[in-house]
C-alpha cells in the first residue's frame, strides 16, 4: 500500500465512524416492545444509539401524545380527546405515551438524543399551536441541548425556527435543495434514501454548506452502506442494533 492509499483509508475510516444511527420510533423490534412506546425509547437508550426517533401529535383538545398514524385503530387523534385516546393500548400493552412522559424519560439518559417529529396537523394554527406547546415542553424540561425537531411540514420547520433560532431543524419532505434549506434557515435534511440517489450531489452540497444530513428509513445494509459512503451524517432505521457496528 502507497502512503497515498493509505492515507485515503484512514481518512475514510475516521470519515465513514462519524455516521451516527438514530432509531425509527425508538428500538421497537425486541421482545415486547411496540414502536413509539417508552420501552423502544428504553431499548435505544441501552443500545447507546446516537438518537431515538419519535412522532408527535394532537388530539382535538390540545395533548402532545406519541403516536406515528393519524388513527389509532379507529380514533381519529385530532378529532378525540385525551381522555378517549388514552384508553387505547399499543400492541405490547404499553400505554399510549404524552410528549411529557416521553421527554421525561428521554431526559433521563442525556447520551440519546431526542428526535421529535412533529407531525402535519390539518391547518396552519393547529400547527403553531403544536410547535408552541411542543417547545414550551422541551424548555420547561430543561433538555433541549438533547432534542432535535424534524417535521414533513415546512411551515412547522419554519415556526420551530421562528421562535427559537437555537432550535436544530431539520426538514423531511425531500423537494427543497441544500441551498434552498440554508435560504430558510433549517439546520439540515432528513430525506428518504431514494431522494438522496435521485441527488447524488446533495449529501456533499449540504455538508459543504454546514447542514446535518439525515436519511430514512434505512433497513438495507447495502443501502446504508452506499449512504455512508457518500459521507452521510446520520441514518435513520428499524435496525439500529445491525447497522450500529457496521
Ligand atoms: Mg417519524
Amino acid at each position: 500500500m502507497n502512503k497515498l492509499s493509505a492515507m485515503l483509508l484512514f481518512a475514510t475510516a475516521v470519515f465513514s465512524a462519524q455516521t451516527k444511527i438514530i432509531a425509527h420510533r425508538g428500538f421497537w423490534k425486541t421482545e415486547n416492545s411496540a414502536q413509539n412506546s417508552i420501552s423502544s425509547l428504553q431499548n435505544a437508550q441501552e443500545l447507546k444509539v446516537y438518537g431515538s426517533e419519535f412522532d408527535v401529535r394532537m388530539t382535538k383538545d390540545g395533548k402532545l401524545i406519541i403516536n406515528h398514524d393519524e388513527k389509532f385503530n379507529s380514533l381519529e387523534i385530532s378529532e378525540s380527546d385525551w381522555s378517549e385516546v388514552k384508553k387505547q393500548k399499543l400492541q405490547n400493552g404499553e400505554k399510549i405515551p404524552t410528549l411529557k412522559q416521553y421527554l421525561k424519560h428521554g431526559g433521563k439518559d442525556s447520551s440519546v438524543k431526542l428526535i421529535i417529529e412533529l407531525k402535519p396537523a390539518k391547518t396552519l394554527d393547529l400547527e403553531i399551536e403544536m410547535v408552541e406547546k411542543a417547545l414550551k415542553e422541551v424548555k420547561r424540561l430543561e433538555l433541549f441541548g438533547q432534542c432535535e425537531f424534524i417535521s414533513f411540514s415546512l411551515n412547522i420547520c419554519k415556526e420551530i425556527k421562528k421562535r427559537n433560532g437555537e432550535a436544530v431543524v431539520q426538514y423531511l419532505n425531500g423537494d427543497l435543495s441544500p441551498q434552498e434549506l440554508v435560504k430558510l434557515d433549517i439546520d439540515g435534511f432528513g430525506y428518504h434514501y431514494k431522494v438522496l440517489q435521485k441527488n447524488p450531489t446533495w449529501i456533499q452540497e449540504a455538508q459543504n454548506l454546514g447542514l446535518i444530513t439525515n436519511s430514512w428509513t434505512v433497513n438495507d445494509i447495502n443501502i446504508f452502506l452506499e449512504l455512508k459512503n457518500s459521507g452521510i451524517g446520520h441514518i435513520t432505521t428499524d435496525i439500529p442494533h445491525l447497522l450500529k457496528n457496521n
